[in-house]
């Protein structure tokens, strides 16, 4: 019989798990996959160590929050964090010659794009203070900030970014730059709130790094807290009901081989459609289960992953997000159409490196183009391992076009690359067990309520990014937000002032 009982070992549950175990609770967190955190250990191919959920984050300087949590969590003691290019960690590069790299720091933004729109520093000086106003301020990220600011996250009725950039500026390819940065959540310009975005986005103009050895390494951190801290790892196995005593309070759960683990504490962090599944009907009022089971996804994506002949100058410490004109290639546009009005005009293409195993002395990258599963329809009911020549063929059109666009802005990095492979939303749908292959989970768009974290089952508390937000900040957020409503938000936000009083 444990304390409490964690559905999910992504970093929203291994978060929770840490902090209850802290707390002296007796936790086992539960994992259908082979290992603890698949998503941030992404894989190993061809030499090369391939970051699936994590390639950079901000908040993880000297004294900010998400190193805070580091610090609480123990994390820290197991990770090396390495600033990315304070001069530029983006560079954006359009297919006219626009070029320009986001440096780190707020003024360092305002005047390094004040000198490419001179007549519009007074619209960026109001956008960088407006993004950095919000995402300074975020609960538990800064334990000054009273925690029923909580639903800050949400802002369920504040303006869309796009309708913000409206309201500022009427210079087109200013609203795009400031609308580029959509890809770290996943929702389109025109649904997201603009507070939303200003919550992810915002910390990375204070400060971008990344982890040595990037998310394996994090992983590993993770897993060696969790056995310094006697939390149970219950990998393989796949809770498939959530289980109810005969006055419908949590009980434990049941996993697919039949195995009963009990626990009057059950925290989900799966996809919320997943959690449902696991419930009989009966339990929530159909309002709710209507909410949950009709939340939109978080834009999808072809990923290719590649190999070089050697490490890649280009990429190092920064990422590039290539923006191109679409005449050609349906396939493509296509998807971007669905992805946001936004972007209809031009093709978003993300590159960032993979990290050479120990060992090689080859490199390798990582290009992420926006999509939705819709395109890949046709296929849906096919499996992993299983799929037919007709997808193949796709597949390799698709992997020809990002090769075509990358080669038009980036021609050395496709002179080196040696080995490529193409994931599509359906690889991400059955491996990261996302409905959709949504990046992100579920969305968080204008005019929708903040799920919360307690719900009317007694025991039973949800967690991850569908809650606050996406990323490993936001799904450690929830972490929090969670432990907070159980333990008690004081006593989490007094843990982590204490922490931020023996850091400074
Ligand atoms: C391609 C990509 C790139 C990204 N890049 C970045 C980045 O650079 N920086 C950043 O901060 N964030 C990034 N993210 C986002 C970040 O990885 C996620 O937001 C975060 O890891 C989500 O954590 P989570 O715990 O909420 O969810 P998850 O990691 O999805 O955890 C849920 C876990 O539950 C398990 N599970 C599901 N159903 C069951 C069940 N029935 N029984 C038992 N276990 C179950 C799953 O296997 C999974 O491990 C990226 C994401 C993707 C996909």
């Amino acid at each position: 019989m444990y304390d409490a009982l964690v559905v999910g070992s992504g970093v929203s549950g291994l978060t929770n798990a840490l902090l209850l175990a802290q707390a002296g609770q007796r936790v086992a967190v539960v994992e259908r996959a082979q290992q603890c955190a698949p998503l941030l250990r992404g894989f190993e191919r061809w030499g090369i160590q391939f970051d699936t959920g994590f390639h950079y984050a901000g908040a993880l300087a000297d004294g900010e929050g998400l190193q805070r949590f580091f610090n609480l969590l123990g994390l820290d003691r197991h990770v090396e964090i390495e600033p990315m290019r304070s001069s530029g960690f983006d560079r954006i590069i359009t297919a006219a010659g626009f070029s320009y790299d986001f440096p780190v720091g707020g003024d360092e933004i305002v005047r390094s794009l004040s000198d490419k729109f001179p007549r519009e520093r007074s619209a960026i000086r109001r956008f960088i203070d407006d993004t950095l106003q919000v995402s300074d301020h975020l609960p538990y990220i800064n334990p000054t900030t009273p925690i029923d600011q909580l639903s800050a996250f949400d802002r369920a009725h504040d303006v869309s970014l796009t309708d913000y950039l409206a309201a500022l500026t009427t210079n087109p390819m200013l609203r795009r730059l400031l609308s580029l940065h959509c890809l770290l959540h996943g929702i389109a310009p025109e649904r997201v709130p603009f507070r939303f975005h200003a919550s992810v986005i915002g910390p990375y103009f204070r400060s971008a790094s990344t982890i040595v050895g990037g998310g394996l390494a994090l992983a590993n951190a993770f897993e060696r807290c969790l056995n310094e801290a006697g939390v149970d790892l219950i990998c393989d196995a796949e809770v498939e009901q959530i289980l109810l005593s005969s006055n419908e309070g949590v009980e434990g759960v049941e996993l697919s081989d039949g195995t009963v683990i009990h626990s009057q504490t059950v925290i989900s962090t799966i996809h919320p459609h997943y959690t449902l599944n696991c419930l009989p009907d009966r339990v929530f009022r159909p309002i709710y289960r209507k909410r949950l089971s009709s939340l939109d996804e978080s834009m999808s994506a072809c990923v290719l992953f590649a190999r070089c002949r050697q490490p890649l100058e280009v990429l190092r410490g920064r990422n590039l997000y290539l923006l191109s004109a679409s005449a050609t290639s349906p396939p493509i546009q296509q998807q971007h159409q669905q992805y946001g009005r936004g972007s209809v005009d031009e093709k978003l293409l993300y590159v960032t490196s993979a990290n050479a195993a120990s060992g090689s002395d080859c490199g390798g990258f990582m290009v992420i183009a926006p999509t939705t599963a819709a395109q890949f329809s046709q296929w849906c009911q096919s499996r992993l391992g299983q799929r037919p020549d007709s997808y193949n063929m796709y597949k390799q059109r698709i992997s020809a076009q990002m090769i075509g666009q990358l080669e038009q802005s980036q021609p050395e990095l496709i002179a080196a690359m040696d080995r490529c492979q193409l994931a599509t939303p359906l690889t991400l749908r059955d491996y990261m067990f996302s409905p959709d292959g949504a990046l992100y989970g579920v969305q968080h768009q204008v005019d929708q309520y903040p799920l919360q974290a307690i719900t009317r089952i007694k025991g039973l508390y949800l967690s991850g990014q569908a809650l606050i937000a996406p990323g490993v900040m936001g799904a450690m957020i929830s972490g929090f937000s969670t432990c907070g409503t159980i333990l008690g938000h004081d006593r989490l936000v007094g843990e982590l002032k204490q922490c931020h009083q023996t850091i400074q």
